[in-house]
């Protein structure tokens, strides 16, 4: 376990964004030193304003794209740097496969001129439109290269590719850790992800859009159960041997979750279908066996629960209070 002192100093690339802002504070909160490196691309001022009150947390604005250099030495990096929203990250895909690759190449470098342990965030896309299920780290995917999801599945497949190299050569100490749907505060209201569409939809008194049938399933992780999960991938004393999922195994179908949010903020206007997008995968949940074996985690927080918090944290955001749900 990394000694929690003052001295030791932690990279946080993408530590702006949503999930990025509350891995920085749950570090900070460890007592350790932060360097947030963020382009503010897709991240805000907003998630990390109160982390500047913390005097050991440090704001870099770069874009990991561009050669990284540090006036202090770093014992971790997390790299959380890449838009992950579909909208999001397919609406400069150049700049989101360069993220991922020149980027994780860039700071994969960094981690082993000093030495330090590198965790890399991927994510279930790299098992595509899957047809073993649930998702096993050892399942290889079903993946278009040519898609208009691809910037995104096949950056982060190739940033694996790199980080296992630079494991393999002995390079760095690396971690990789396969996402899979994580929401919760932080997340924008414009981020166009279905948690934040939805809850947002709602609160405006707008239909909630679904995309196709909404039988398509996600397995849907509470924020604060996802930092528990890379926290501990990143502290391991072994280094594990391949990828690590980390998610939530409840899965939901799209049109179950919009029935929740429904019960949740009366004020939805119902539901309207939008055609689905290209490549959408049609189920998607997590094996954690290896998870729970390797790191003794599991995640704590089912939507039940991380949903209504979430759309009190959205209800405030926005300004408005969160109507009482019917009796
Ligand atoms: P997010 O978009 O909220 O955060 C990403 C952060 O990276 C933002 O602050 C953004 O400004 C920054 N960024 C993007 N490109 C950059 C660049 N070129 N240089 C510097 N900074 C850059 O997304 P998130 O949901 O917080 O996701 C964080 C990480 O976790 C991403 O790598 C994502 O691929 C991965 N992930 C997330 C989920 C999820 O459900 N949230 C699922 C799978 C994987
Ligand atoms: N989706 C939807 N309505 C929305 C946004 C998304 O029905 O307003 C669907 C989307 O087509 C997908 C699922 O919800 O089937 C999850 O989408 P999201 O973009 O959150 O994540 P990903 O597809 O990357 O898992």
């Amino acid at each position: 376990m990394l000694k929690r002192t003052a001295q030791n100093t932690i990279l946080v690339a993408g530590g702006a964004g949503f999930v990025g802002s509350h891995l920085c504070e749950a570090l900070l909160r460890q007592g350790h030193r932060v360097l947030c490196l963020d382009s503010f691309l897709t991240g805000s001022m907003e998630n990390v304003q109160a982390l500047c009150n913390f005097r050991e947390f440090r704001l870099i604005r770069q874009d990991v794209i561009e050669p990284i250099r540090l006036s202090e030495t770093v014992e971790r990096v997390y790299n959380l740097a890449s838009p992950a929203s579909p909208p999001q990250y397919q609406a400069d895909p150049v700049h989101t496969m360069m993220t991922n690759v020149v980027g994780t190449g860039n700071l994969l470098a960094l981690a082993e001129a000093h030495g330090a342990r590198f965790l890399q965030a991927s994510t279930s896309e790299v098992y595509g439109d899957p047809e073993v299920h649930p998702q096993p780290e050892d399942y290889r995917g079903n993946v278009s290269c040519t898609g208009s999801r691809a910037c995104y599945d096949e950056g982060k497949r190739a940033a694996e590719t790199l980080c296992f190299d630079y494991s393999r050569r002995g390079r760095a100490d690396v971690r990789v850790a396969r996402i899979f749907n994580t929401y919760g505060p932080h997340m924008r209201p414009d981020d166009g992800r279905i948690v934040s569409n939805l809850l947002v939809q709602a609160l405006r008194g707008e239909p909630l859009t679904v995309y196709g049938t909404g039988e398509q399933t996600r397995s849907f992780c509470y924020v604060s159960d996802l930092v528990a999960g890379l926290m501990a991938l990143m502290e391991a004393e072994e280094t594990p041997d391949g990828a690590v999922n980390l998610g939530n195994p409840g899965e939901f179908t799209i049109a179950e979750l919009a029935a929740l949010v429904q019960t949740l903020v009366p004020t939805a206007a119902g539901v309207v279908h939008r055609p689905l997008p290209e490549d959408d995968p049609r189920r998607r949940r997590p094996d954690i066996g290896r998870a729970k074996r390797l790191l003794g985690w599991e995640p704590q927080i089912p939507l039940s629960e991380g949903l209504p918090e979430t759309a009190a944290w959205f209800a405030r955001h926005l300004g408005q209070s969160l109507p009482p749900p019917p009796v």
